[in-house]
């Protein structure tokens, strides 16, 4: 069986990536979520083990020194981090491992795995994107302007990703992912099996 490939899906806050992933995990069972762990809070609806692995930062430094961690970082005050195991399981599986994770993640998971494929979800513009955050009302003016200067510093990377998927609609969204995986799937580097039986 051959072993899934590893993607990278990044976006500032109100982009709707984790809507987009959703979508996209309903349409195809290639493809999994590889589940990160946190020392954040759960918000509300979010199961522990289905959307993150809630731990205490005791045990997020446990997992640290045992080197279950692939990569980590410290966001707005909690540690985020992507388990070995979570990523090893769905590759194993012969799925494909997709991580959702902020940009410094994504470039350190680049260095340790250059075969990893990176996605970055933009906005249709920053306009929107500040309309967005606006529209959901449940934010403060402040926390809105927050974010939004956050996420200007955060599109300042998607110049180190593979692949760029603008979230206009979300179902072209939903279809511009799915492409990349395959386009991925199909790439002659990743098939060298299938040309050796043709040799
Ligand atoms: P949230 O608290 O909104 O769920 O996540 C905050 C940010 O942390 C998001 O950009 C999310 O993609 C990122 N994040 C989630 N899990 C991980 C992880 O395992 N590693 C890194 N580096 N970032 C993560």
């Amino acid at each position: 069986m051959n072993k899934g490939l590893l993607f990278v899906v990044s976006a500032p806050a109100g982009c709707g990536k984790d809507t987009i992933l959703n979508e996209l995990f309903s349409r195809t069972d290639k493809a999994g979520y590889a589940v990160s762990a946190t020392t954040r809070a759960p918000r509300e609806g979010e199961v522990n083990g289905v959307h993150y692995h809630f731990l205490s930062r005791g045990e997020f430094e446990r997992k640290i020194a045992e080197n279950e961690v692939l990569e980590y970082t410290e966001y707005c005050g909690n540690y985020y981090g992507t388990l070995r195991k979570s990523v090893n399981d769905l590759l194993d599986a012969g799925k494909d491992a997709i991580l959702k994770i902020e940009v410094e993640g994504a470039m350190n998971i680049k260095k340790m795995f250059p075969e990893a494929c990176l996605v970055f979800i933009l906005p249709p513009s920053f306009e929107v994107l500040e309309k967005r955050l606006r529209d959901r009302g449940t934010e403060t003016e402040e926390k809105i302007i927050e974010r939004t200067q956050q996420a200007r510093r955060e599109v300042e990377f998607a110049e180190n990703y593979d692949y760029l998927i603008v979230n206009d609609k979300l179902e072209t969204a939903v279809d511009d992912l799915l492409a990349v995986l395959k386009a991925e799937r199909l790439r002659r580097t990743r098939n060298d099996a299938l040309l050796a039986r043709f040799k």
